[in-house]
């Protein structure tokens, strides 16, 4: 039987470390892989939902280590129709740099993009550096819906990845 779902190509950006591998791994296996990292090979994986009585496929881009040289490959943003931004709260350096990737974002993809700030490792109470208010003053300035996350507890996993789903069936 042909899959008559809606098609949607979504990209994670953020910088090393920050737990985007981790992220996508708990959304779509729905465990922790700790070192999930470099097994990945893969350029995207596929999750099928349904948002509201729609049926969408998401497709979802990782990179493989490709971001330690703070530029991707064009294909990665072809077509893109939403981007999940990720910071990791432990680390206020990769919080700066989710502005060089909305920039990388925006010189590289077209068309409208329907963005969220992840806000991963919030887990790490103890060791937190970047602030939920300033990371929501920031994801408002961007248009940016922002989530708390964490792939180890599996905190906002679902609300994340709900939320672009919607966003992107409202764009369909
Ligand atoms: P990536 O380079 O952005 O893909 O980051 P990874 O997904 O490979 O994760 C980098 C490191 O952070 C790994 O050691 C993970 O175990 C750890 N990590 C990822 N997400 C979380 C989280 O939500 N909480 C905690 N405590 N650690 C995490
Ligand atoms: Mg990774």
């Amino acid at each position: 039987m042909a899959d008559d779902a809606a098609q949607a190509k979504v990209v994670v950006l953020g910088d090393t470390g920050v737990g985007k591998t981790c992220l996508v791994h708990r959304f779509i296996e729905g465990k922790f892989v700790p070192h999930g990292a470099s097994t990945i090979g893969a350029s995207f994986m596929v999750k099928k939902m349904n948002v509201g009585g729609m049926r969408l496929t998401m497709q979802i881009w990782d990179t493989a280590g490709q971001e330690r040289f703070r530029s991707m490959a064009p294909m990665y943003y072809r077509g893109a129709e939403a981007a999940i931004l990720v910071l990791d709260c432990t680390n206020a350096d990769s919080y700066e740099k989710v502005r060089s990737w909305v920039e990388e974002l925006k010189r590289n993809a077209s068309g409208e993009i329907f963005l969220a700030l992840a806000c991963n490792k919030c887990d790490l109470v103890e060791e937190r550096r970047v602030a939920q208010e300033e990371a929501e003053a920031y994801a408002k300035s961007i248009g940016a819906v922002c989530m708390e996350t964490s792939a180890k507890s599996n905190k906002g996993i679902d609300e994340l990845f709900g939320a672009v789903a919607k966003g992107l069936v409202q764009k369909k």
